[in-house]
C-alpha cells in the first residue's frame, strides 16, 4: 500500500523522486489536494482513500504445447456511490493491485466529471499480451470473466477494453458470462464489437475527447488550431484518434511515436496515412531513418503535449524538460503528481486525463443504455451526444478554475469529487 498518504501538498512531495509514485500515491496525494480544497469532511476522504474490494484471482492457462501456467488477475471496484462500478480491463505485464486501485479511484472521479450514474473500477491480468496466441487470449479471457463471475454484471460492475484488450476481448469476455448465465447479457461489458450490442464510436471515443478538449483547450488560451502543433506520445487507439482528428481541424501533427521511438517533421506528419498501432504495431517507426526518442519527444517545442501512451512517463526528473504550453492527458496518468507541482510552477496547463480521455467511459454509458434498451444507436448521434456532454464538462471545468484560481487538474477533482462526496452525504457512510 501507499506511503505519504499524508502528504497533501505538492510542497511536501520531493521533486526529485528517489521512488517512483505508484499510481495509487499519484490518486491519493490529488485526492487530498482536491479535499483540502473543497474543505471536505475527513471521514468522507479517509474513506474515499481505500477500495470498496479488490478481487484477486489465480487464472490458469492453457497454453498451445498442452502446459498450464497460472496467472493472477485483479478487479479493483474503488466506489459505486453514484452507480454500478465502471472502468477497464488491462493485459500488461506490470498490472499490479496497487496501480489497478489508483486506476479504479481515477475512473471515479472520471465518470463523476462527466456527471454520468456510474462507480469506479479497473482490473486486469499481469501478462504480456504480446506472449499470447490469440486462442490463448480467448481460453485466458473466458476464465477470467468465469473467475470474476460473482462480482460483475450490467448493474455491478462493467468492465470494457483497456491497454492490452480490445473489443474482440470484451466479445469472449460477454459470451463467457452470458453462457454461465444461460442469458445474453450485453450490458455486461462495453467496448464490444457494435455487432453484438457495441456502440459505433466507443473505439474513437478516447481519442475523440482528447481532440475535443484539445480544441476547447486551445480556443480558451487563443491558440488558432490553424497555427497550432501537436506531438502526441503513443499511436493507439487515443494517440492516433486524436492525432487524425486534430489534423483534420486544422492543427499540425509534429511528431508522433511507439515503443521503439518518434518521428518528427516540424512541417507536419501524415499522420492520417501512418497506421495506427491497432491497424499495424509499431508502424509509426518502421520505415523512418531518424527517431527521435519518447523523452525527447516530450521536450518538443510545440505548441500541445499530449501524451498518450503510458502512465507515469512525465516525472519530477523530466516536467522542467517539457516546453510544451499545454498538456493535455490522453493517457490515464500520465503525470505524477511531483511533476504535476513542476509544471503548475511554471505555468504549463495540464488538462487531465479524468477530463480528457473521459470520451471512452462516456460512449460506454451510451453503450450500456444501448444494451439496456435493445435499441442502437447511430454513430451521427453518438458523436453529437459526446460533443455535448465533452463540452458541458470543459464548462464545468472551466468554471471551478476560474473561480479558484486552482490547477485544471484540482478545477476537475472538485467538480468530480464534489458530486461522489454529495451522494456520500445523502445516502450516508454507514460505518
Ligand atoms: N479504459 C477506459 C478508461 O480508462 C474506459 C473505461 C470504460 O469505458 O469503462 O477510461
Amino acid at each position: 500500500m501507499a506511503s505519504n498518504a499524508n502528504s497533501g501538498t505538492h510542497e511536501e512531495v520531493d521533486a526529485a523522486e528517489p521512488n517512483p509514485e505508484s499510481a495509487l500515491d499519484t490518486a491519493r496525494h490529488q485526492l487530498e489536494r482536491a479535499a483540502a480544497e473543497l474543505d471536505l469532511d475527513s471521514n468522507t476522504v479517509e474513506r474515499l482513500k481505500h477500495p470498496t474490494r479488490v478481487q484477486r484471482v489465480s487464472v490458469p492457462l492453457e497454453r498451445d504445447d498442452g502446459t498450464v501456467e497460472v496467472l493472477t488477475g485483479y478487479r479493483a471496484q474503488h466506489n459505486s456511490v453514484l452507480g454500478p462500478y465502471k472502468g477497464g480491463m488491462r493485459y500488461h505485464p506490470e498490472v499490479t493491485e496497487e496501480e489497478c486501485i489508483g486506476l479504479a479511484m481515477w475512473m471515479t472521479w472520471k465518470c463523476a466529471v462527466m456527471d454520468l450514474p456510474l462507480g469506479g473500477a479497473k482490473g486486469g491480468i499481469v501478462v504480456n499480451p504480446k506472449d499470447l496466441s490469440i486462442a490463448e487470449k480467448e481460453r485466458l479471457t473466458r476464465r477470467f470473466s468465469k473467475e470474476l463471475r460473482d462480482i460483475v454484471g450490467p448493474n455491478r460492475d462493467i468492465p470494457a477494453p483497456d491497454m492490452g484488450t480490445d473489443p474482440q476481448t470484451m466479445a469472449w469476455f460477454m459470451d463467457a458470462y452470458s453462457v454461465q448465465e444461460g442469458e445474453t447479457t450485453p450490458g455486461v461489458v462495453t467496448g464490444k464489437p457494435p455487432e453484438i450490442g457495441g456502440s459505433y464510436g466507443r473505439e474513437e471515443a478516447p481519442g475523440r475527447s482528447v481532440a475535443i478538449i484539445t480544441r476547447e483547450a486551445c480556443d480558451y488560451y487563443d491558440f488558432d488550431l490553424d497555427d497550432t502543433t501537436v506531438a502526441v506520445q503513443g499511436f493507439g487507439s487515443v494517440g492516433a484518434n486524436a492525432a487524425r482528428l486534430l489534423d483534420e481541424w486544422g492543427a499540425t501533427i509534429v511528431a508522433i511515436s511507439d515503443v521503439n521511438g518518434a518521428v518528427y517533421d516540424p512541417d507536419g506528419l501524415p499522420v492520417q496515412e501512418i497506421p495506427s498501432h491497432d491497424e499495424e504495431p509499431e508502424a509509426v517507426t518502421r520505415d523512418a531513418d531518424d527517431l527521435l526518442t519518447n523523452d525527447e519527444l516530450l521536450a518538443l517545442d510545440v505548441d500541445v503535449l499530449i501524451p498518450a501512451a503510458i502512465g507515469n512517463v512525465i516525472t519530477g526528473a523530466n516536467a522542467s524538460d517539457i516546453r510544451a504550453d499545454l498538456v493535455i492527458e490522453g493517457a490515464n496518468g500520465p503525470t505524477t503528481f511531483a511533476a504535476d507541482a513542476i509544471l503548475e510552477r511554471r505555468d504549463v496547463a495540464v488538462i487531465p486525463d479524468i477530463l480528457a480521455n473521459a470520451g471512452g467511459v462516456t460512449v460506454s454509458y451510451f453503450e450500456w443504455l444501448q444494451d439496456i434498451n435493445r435499441r442502437k444507436w447511430s454513430l451521427e448521434r453518438v458523436n453529437e451526444e459526446l460533443e455535448t456532454e465533452m463540452v458541458r464538462a470543459w464548462n464545468d471545468v472551466r468554471e471551478e478554475y476560474e473561480r479558484r484560481d486552482v490547477s485544471w487538474r484540482t478545477a476537475a477533482y472538485v467538480v468530480g469529487l464534489s458530486r461522489v462526496a454529495e451522494a456520500i452525504e445523502y445516502r450516508g457512510l454507514w460505518p
